[in-house]
């Protein structure tokens, strides 16, 4: 059974601490006993090669991950099986989102690291923006270079699918949807959605500080490899 956490935020994140750096994030995994997590920050993947070359040396599975924000402002959890996968899909992100540059002092700084937790430079475009692809757009360019597109926390107030849009579109073809871990009873929640009945579910930390990755516990119910080819 694989032990998960594939929603984790990285310094590069601006809202991410800055003590998000990869070896930390990967150090603290070890410490949880997961197997295997996703580096989801917002709108890039910048920092994921760092954090897959700790992952090799530790044992743990760093998938490459992206959470896309939506024209709707809807955020999307995106995975991804390879690094290649993931960087197709970033170039396209990365090109829809809005010119505004960071404002550092309100928002946070926006860091790429290397392996050995080096900065090595710092994004000057804000990242938290919404890009200008509709979450249509955004599970066709996922699925187009083989990755997952997971609707993101859909029971949260804010930039969710369910209270953006009110409801997940037949067309996406979406399979599963993130829960967050606030929601005690998976059961409970979905009693209160029936039309939510049908989906698998991913259920993370959406951790910006070390202390919340793995806190709540979460074993995938396939492999890996399965996860990128659910139909
Ligand atoms: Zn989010
Ligand atoms: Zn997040």
């Amino acid at each position: 059974m694989i032990k998960y956490d594939f929603h984790i935020h990285s310094a590069l994140s601006p809202c991410g601490d800055e003590d998000m750096t990869p070896n930390n994030i990967v150090n603290m995994a070890y410490i949880a006993g997961l197997n295997a997590i996703a580096i989801t920050d917002h709108n890039t993947i910048g920092n994921v090669k760092s954090a897959m070359a700790i992952g090799s040396q530790l044992g743990i599975t760093v998938l490459a991950g992206m959470e896309i924000e939506t024209c709707e402002e809807i955020h999307i959890l995106t995975l991804y099986p390879s690094l290649e996968s993931a960087e197709k899909a970033y170039n396209v992100v990365y090109n829809s989102l809005p010119d505004i540059k960071n404002r550092p002092d309100i928002f946070g700084r926006q860091l790429y690291l290397d392996e050995n937790d080096e900065i090595i430079g710092e994004e000057e475009k804000l990242l938290i923006s919404p890009t200008s692809l509709s979450v249509e757009q955004v599970f066709e360019l996922v699925k187009s270079v083989g990755g997952v597109a997971i609707p993101a926390h859909v029971d949260r107030h804010s930039y969710s699918i369910l209270t953006n849009l009110g409801f997940i579109s037949e067309e996406l073809d979406a399979k599963r949807i993130e829960i967050s871990y606030t929601v005690d009873s998976i059961e409970e929640y979905k009693k209160s959605r029936p039309d939510l009945e049908k989906y698998k579910v991913l259920r993370n930390s959406d951790a910006h500080y070390l202390q919340d990755i793995g806190k709540n516990e979460n074993y995938l119910d396939v492999t890996i490899e399965q996860l990128f080819g659910e139909v």
